[in-house]
């Protein structure tokens, strides 16, 4: 059976978003259809704003100002910095409740034939903000994968003489993400962190 045009773009749209298939995205653009108008229009407001989601200029993290919650927070002269790929990773750090440092996010990894090099990923800035913070210890919450563990190697390697880079000990296998880990395993990583 064919659908409407319009049941059948929303479709398409909410099955881009992950772990939506077409079938989950059917079900929710039918229930939608069943909304009141106003309740569907001020979702697609909401949605839209996304566009002018702003990003704290010290840590990547998104944010409402200039700087968020975190960097903006008695955490700020904190001399413990984590560096994360992604802000999910970093969500899922803080919903553990186990890290009151700051954090880095880098965006992702090192991916030379994606055409992601050390600048794609801010690392000067990291660096810099390590120098200018006086960032004592750098735990590198970086995924475990190929592209993750050449990503922390080369970021020890270009840390400033008086501080170090730990990366945090892993239960969870190669390709895995901090993202869907719960709070214990993230908390038990963090406290099993080796020095580079
Ligand atoms: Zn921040």
């Amino acid at each position: 059976m064919e659908l409407p045009t319009i049941i059948q773009d929303v479709v398409e749209h909410l099955s881009r978003l992950p772990g939506v298939g077409g079938k989950t995205a059917q079900r929710y653009a039918l229930a939608m259809a069943k909304w009141h108008h106003e309740d569907v229009t001020s979702l697609g407001r909401a949605i839209g704003q996304i566009t002018e989601l702003r990003k704290c200029i010290k840590c990547g993290m998104f944010s409402d100002d200039d700087l968020c919650h975190i960097c903006d927070s008695t955490r700020a002269g904190s001399s413990v910095l984590c560096v994360v790929e992604n802000i999910s990773d970093c969500i899922a750090i803080e919903k553990s409740g186990t890290f009151r440092g700051l954090y880095y996010i880098l965006g992702g990894v090192l991916n030379p034939l994606m055409g992601i090099g050390p600048d794609e990923l801010g690392l000067d800035r990291l660096i810099r903000r390590i120098k200018e913070e006086e960032i004592g210890e750098v735990i590198l919450a970086i995924n475990p994968s190929v592209e993750g563990d050449a990503t922390c190697s080369y970021i020890n390697q270009i840390m400033p003489e008086d501080s170090s880079a730990q990366r945090i000990g892993f239960g969870i296998p190669m390709g895995g993400s901090l993202e869907y880990l719960d709070a214990m395993t993230i908390s038990k990583a963090l406290e099993n962190k080796k020095k580079m």
